[in-house]
């Protein structure tokens, strides 16, 4: 007996692709399939310059489907990306809704649950003080989380909302003096990973061309982690100014962010540094436990012959500071962490200046 989604597959090789004898399967456009309660969902991912293509596909692929036996309800989501114009060298020409921004930098790692978020967030609230204190008060900065397995800005930064879209540009939305994007602004979290998946390099594409960024020293993009479709849209849609890679203390850890950097390197983005979190337990009389070993970010930073930018202590003041959406750096300034994140930031100003030049 055929399963459900062979059910969908087979139905869904009589849809041609739109001037073609061939069937979309067999083009391998068909990158999920699924029958659920009388509910299909299906994603195509197709490159075409043809803006008709797309619609064209997602109706013929609409009626085809909803003539099924059990099938009560289609929903389809084409993935269409236009062709690449080459980059003259290394990386892409910057969109017009960056035009006025000075820096944009990747926080990256190679796992996922190793504070990456955290330490975005903290550096943004970090950003926005510095440059409040420097006499330039307003928003200049932006944080763009492009976690699409686990959007927590919007939580960490305490913000939730739809954003609004004023003449063809999302408004992001704001919070602790930073201007913020997230998908999980505009996906439910209940959608299921398949969906997320098949929707981040639209969406990160989205968020870097069709927000109103404006004026803005530093974007920050949390990236989901590892070496995904995100960081390639990513690296093939703006031009970085750098990453920073965030690791914990173990071998393990460290070998993954690795990986993670090195895509970096490939597509010509300097990495400007590795800040390794949870690097230990500090007890009442001082005492460091180091739970997750030692050495990891030490080492990274080595390998990647980058700088290694400090060490976030295990605390549960941050993670209590990113439950009530006041990072540390605003809600305990005086505790360690804010103060190795002060510090970070302060000394990644400088790199990424020097960066730009
Ligand atoms: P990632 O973005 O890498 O998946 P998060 O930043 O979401 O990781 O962190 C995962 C969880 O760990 C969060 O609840 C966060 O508050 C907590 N956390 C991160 N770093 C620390 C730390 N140094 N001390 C205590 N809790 C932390």
């Amino acid at each position: 007996m055929q399963d459900a989604s062979d059910i969908l597959l087979t139905a869904l090789k009589t849809v041609n692709y739109p001037g073609y004898s061939r069937d979309i399967v067999s083009f391998g456009l068909v990158r999920a399939a699924e029958l659920k309660d009388g509910k299909a969902s299906v994603v195509i991912a197709l490159t075409s310059a043809d803006e008709s293509v797309p619609t064209k596909i997602k109706s013929e692929v609409e009626k085809t489907l909803s003539l099924l036996d059990g099938v009560k309800e289609v929903a389809v989501f084409v993935d269409a990306t236009k062709p690449q114009a080459k980059p003259e060298a290394g990386q892409p020409a910057r969109p017009e809704a960056l035009k006025n921004v000075k820096a944009i930098l990747a926080v990256a790692s190679g796992k996922g649950g190793v504070g990456k978020s955290t330490v975005a967030v903290n550096l943004a609230c970090a950003f926005a003080q510095l440059f409040e204190k420097a006499g330039r008060p307003g928003v200049s900065v932006g944080l763009l989380d492009c976690d699409i397995y686990g959007p927590s800005v919007p939580l960490m930064m305490g913000v939730s909302g739809q954003p609004e879209i004023v003449d063809t540009l999302i408004e992001p939305l704001q919070s602790h003096n930073v201007k913020i994007m997230s998908l999980g602004f505009l996906v439910d979290e209940n959608s299921p990973v398949l969906w997320r998946g098949a929707m981040v390099n639209k969406a990160v594409q989205q968020f870097l061309t069709q927000v109103n960024w404006g004026a803005l020293e530093v974007l920050i993009i949390d990236l989901p982690p590892g070496t995904g479709d995100a960081q390639i849209t990513l690296s093939q849609t703006v031009p970085l100014t750098g990453a920073v890679i965030v690791t914990t203390p173990q071998q393990a850890a460290s070998d993954v962010a690795l990986r993670g950097a090195r895509l970096f390197e490939k597509v010509n983005v300097p990495v400007l540094g590795v800040i390794e979190n949870m690097s230990y337990l500090e007890d009442t009389s001082g005492k460091r436990d180091l739970i997750f070993g030692e050495g990891g970010g030490a080492q990274t930073a080595h390998s990647l012959n980058t700088e290694f930018l400090g060490q976030i202590p295990l605390e549960s003041a941050l993670r209590q500071a990113g439950d009530d959406g006041k990072p540390i750096v605003l809600g305990a300034p005086q505790s360690t962490s804010a103060q190795v994140f002060l510090e970070v930031a302060e000394h990644l100003l400088h790199l990424l200046a020097r960066a730009q030049k």
